[in-house]
């Protein structure tokens, strides 16, 4: 039996869909569980093909009325929709707390801000696209981003609401509309965002939210000849499957995928400066994609690194990340901590050593202590494959070209971090094929900024102008400055 409405933490979620503006249950239901303790949060609406096809038809019937609209227009429905995201703070966390683990400090004072700023940043962004003339000594050429049309959301389980924010923002603002699917394993705000749009009177159909599973309604769903674009963040694999289904329609992707980042410790670091960033890594439980997990340091400075990181690993706060003391959570699912003590059984198996770490820890079922292997070789798997999980690897180098050549032997290119003497981090921070890297610094983002991976690590960039790029439709208006007389002759 599905229920009306779930109690978690104090806070009433809807377990249902979200389609033309309406709830919308399911006879199939997929049970949510909390990965702190393992109690079933609720069974949650498990989108059916009939579902998949009613978001595209409310979003399509939805589209024309909402593109209509000029982004000044569109602005105060994205204004007010930040707003109840903001007056929902207490619920966002606790719900992203309860089924994502996520850590309630980090919802409290780093998500919610961000969330509501992703959408209000980019309604306000949105005025500056409209109509850029670009004067040429022929024409004016108005150039204009219309909105593409029916625009399909996929995020992962490891930061739902900021990344389905983050990719909303820009969709709405841009005059198209939506239809989120969000993780099966941490769906619970993108339910709540509905909530936000309906007392924010977004028009009926311009965001759904079809809940359900990758393989079943996410599958069905970016298959469809209807959508105009497909913004997906998740695994290599998926996104693989994804591109095809897409291609099949020739329906653009953005694809942000997984990373296998470089963390470079040059010889003229500040090697505690360095440590400290360090031991940041293991932030959500190491399931961070843009997290430097490739530690490579100088042979120099190595010991000297290894134990001022050892010192701030050991005094990390591992437990309940609904106390706000807490600095490491759970791991998300019981099937990726096997994937994660997997991936340490075969690299032990593979000759490398334990620097610390390597077990489950005792907190609970789905904790593993903060883990740093090495003896490993550039070939090793876990140098080359991505873990997403609390399990780092050091390797040392000794010269500058052997740190790049390093950094560049995956088939991630996601981001990195590289700490030394700036001119000199900069340079080889330069010289990284890397979507992005930090210098003496992690995490600083910027909405204007651009963000994606290059290789495996994804097609596409978001933030700033590159996200309208791919929400909309550029199209040139040329107009001639001086009268035109159709020719055979002119060129
Ligand atoms: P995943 O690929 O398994 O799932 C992501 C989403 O895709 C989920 O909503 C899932 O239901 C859906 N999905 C799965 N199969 C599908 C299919 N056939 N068709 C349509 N949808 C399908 O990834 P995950 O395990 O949830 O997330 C972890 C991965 O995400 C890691 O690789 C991580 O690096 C990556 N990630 C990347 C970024 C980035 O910005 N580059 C950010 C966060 C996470």
């Amino acid at each position: 039996m599905s229920q009306e409405t779930l109690s978690i933490a104090g806070f009433d979620v809807s377990p249902h869909h979200y389609i033309g503006g309406q709830r919308v249950a399911s006879g199939e239901l997929f049970e949510l569980h909390c990965p702190i303790d393992q109690s079933l949060l609720g069974r949650i609406s498990e989108g059916t093909p009939a579902h998949v096809d009613a978001a595209i038809v409310a979003a399509q019937a939805a589209y024309p009325a909402w593109s209509a609209l000029t982004a000044a227009e569109r602005k105060p429905y994205l204004d007010r929709f930040a707003a109840e995201i903001g007056k929902r703070a207490d619920a966002f966390c606790q719900l992203e707390s309860n089924d994502a683990g996520i850590l309630l400090s980090r919802m409290k004072h780093g998500v919610i801000p961000r969330a509501m700023l992703n959408i209000t940043w980019f309604a306000e962004h949105a005025l500056t696209l409209q109509d850029r003339p670009l004067e040429t000594e022929q024409a004016t050429h108005i150039v204009r981003h219309d909105p593409a049309g029916v625009v399909v959301i996929i995020t992962p389980w490891n930061s739902p609401l900021m990344l389905a924010t983050w990719k909303l923002g820009p969709a709405l603002a841009a005059g198209n509309t939506v239809i989120i699917k969000p993780p099966e394993w941490a769906p619970l705000t993108s339910s709540l965002l509905a909530d936000c749009a309906h007392a924010a009177g977004l028009p009926a159909g311009v965001l759904n939210i079809v809940q359900g599973s990758g393989a079943g309604t996410g599958a069905r769903l970016v298959s469809d000849p209807r959508l105009a674009r497909i913004s997906f963040t998740g695994s290599v694999p998926t996104a693989k499957w994804i591109a095809q289904a897409a291609g099949a329609n020739l329906v653009p992707c953005s694809l942000e995928l997984g990373g296998k980042s470089p963390f470079i410790v040059l010889k003229d670091a500040d090697i505690d400066n360095a440590a400290a960033t360090g031991a940041l890594m293991y932030r959500n439980a190491g399931q961070v994609c843009l997290a430097g997990t490739r530690f490579l340091v100088h042979s120099n400075i190595r010991d000297r690194f290894v134990a001022a990181m050892r010192a701030y690993v050991e005094k990390l706060n591992i437990g309940d990340p609904r106390d706000e003391a807490i600095e490491i959570g759970p791991i998300i699912h019981p099937r990726q901590v096997e994937r994660v003590k997997g991936f340490v059984a075969r690299a032990l198996a593979d000759g490398a050593e334990l620097l610390w770490g390597g077990k489950p820890h005792p907190f609970g079922a789905q904790y593993f202590e903060p883990t740093m292997l090495t003896n490993l070789r550039q070939d090793s798997e876990i140098v080359q494959n991505e873990v997403f999980g609390p399990v780092l690897t050091l390797q040392t180098f000794d010269s500058d070209a052997q740190a790049i050549a390093m950094a560049n032997g995956t088939d991630y290119g996601l981001g990195g971090v590289c700490y030394g003497e700036t001119t000199h981090a900069t340079a080889i921070a330069e010289q990284v094929r890397t979507g992005f890297i930090w210098v003496n610094s992690f995490g600083i983002r910027d909405l204007a900024a651009p963000f994606g991976g290059i290789k495996r690590s994804g097609i596409g960039r978001e933030g700033g102008d590159w996200s309208f790029e791919f929400f909309c439709d550029v199209k040139d208006v040329v107009v001639p400055k001086k009268p035109f007389r159709a020719s055979f002759s002119h060129r």
